[in-house]
């Protein structure tokens, strides 16, 4: 059920923190793997680690707030693989800390090309694959900030809580093509994201204390519901949101 081999999957984002932690994962189970981000530096030290476990993956540089760059991941993976299988919609961004209502037109604009509009083309464009092939699987990055706003971070919550309702609309529109859509709800996970919560003691404890578990994530307790949400295991669920934060929202 878990077996991806002779799939191909796209991780957006996929250089380092959850994003890497996925595509380890999927690459495990076997699937052909695409790797995008922005920097060479981190797409290459990626693909060093991928080598290093035994894994073979590629790397694309891509900025997904540009159509154009998401365009030349999909064009690269449908030569060498001749199809997609599976997108992780990942990347995501946030320029802006601080009260709402000192945002700037510049902050949404990022956040939402990015955080949104990046993810709904990604899939835009993959579906035509998955399209023809009558098989697919997308999952969307999002964040316990769509079910709770987090202090400081009031456009990224709404992005995040917008791509709950951009899953379920694919969900929906893309189900008699049997492709499944499905929102992964990643609770604090330590990565560069999240460093300003974990690199300070004071702040760290502080925080501990309101998750269950008694610790934030790593990024790979995130990988094992994606490999479930991008294999047959999960072929009846759509439009769906798994949380994996232990318990914070609970
Ligand atoms: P991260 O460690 O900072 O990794 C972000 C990844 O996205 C990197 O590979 C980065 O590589 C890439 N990226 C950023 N902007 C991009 C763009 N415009 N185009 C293409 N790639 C881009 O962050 P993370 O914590 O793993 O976050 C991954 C996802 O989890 C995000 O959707 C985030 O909202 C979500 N999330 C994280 C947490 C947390 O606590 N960490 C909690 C909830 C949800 P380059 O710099 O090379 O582009």
């Amino acid at each position: 059920m878990f077996n991806l081999e002779n799939k191909t999957a796209i991780i957006s984002g996929g250089s380092k923190g959850i994003g890497k932690a996925i595509a380890l994962k999927l690459a495990e189970a076997g699937a052909n793997i695409v790797v995008c981000s922005r920097k060479i530096e981190n797409l290459e030290n990626c693909h060093k680690e991928a080598v290093e476990n035994g894994y073979e993956i590629d790397i694309v540089e891509c900025n997904t707030s540009d159509k154009e760059s998401i365009k030349k991941v999909v064009d690269f993976t449908i030569e060498k693989f001749s199809k997609i299988d599976i997108l992780i919609n990942n990347a995501a961004t946030n320029p802006y800390y601080g009260p709402i209502l000192d945002s700037e037109d510049s902050h949404w604009d990022k956040i939402l090309d990015v955080n949104i509009k990046g993810y709904f083309n990604f899939a835009k464009i993959c579906s035509d694959s998955m399209i023809e092939n009558k098989s697919g699987k997308i999952i969307n990055v999002s964040s316990i900030a769509a079910k709770t706003p987090l202090e400081g971070l009031g456009v990224y919550n709404i992005s995040k809580a917008a791509v709950v309702m951009l899953t379920k609309v694919l969900a929906k529109e893309m189900a008699k093509d049997n492709i499944q859509v499905n929102t992964l709800a990643p609770g604090l996970i330590k990565t560069d994201f999240s460093k300003a919560l974990w690199d300070n003691d004071e702040i760290y404890n502080k925080i501990v204390k309101t998750i269950p578990q008694g610790r934030m994530g790593e990024p790979e307790d995130i990988a094992g519901m994606a490999l479930y949400l991008s294999s047959n295991a999960s072929d009846f669920i759509t439009g769906s949101l798994f949380t994996v934060d232990g318990g914070l929202t609970t």
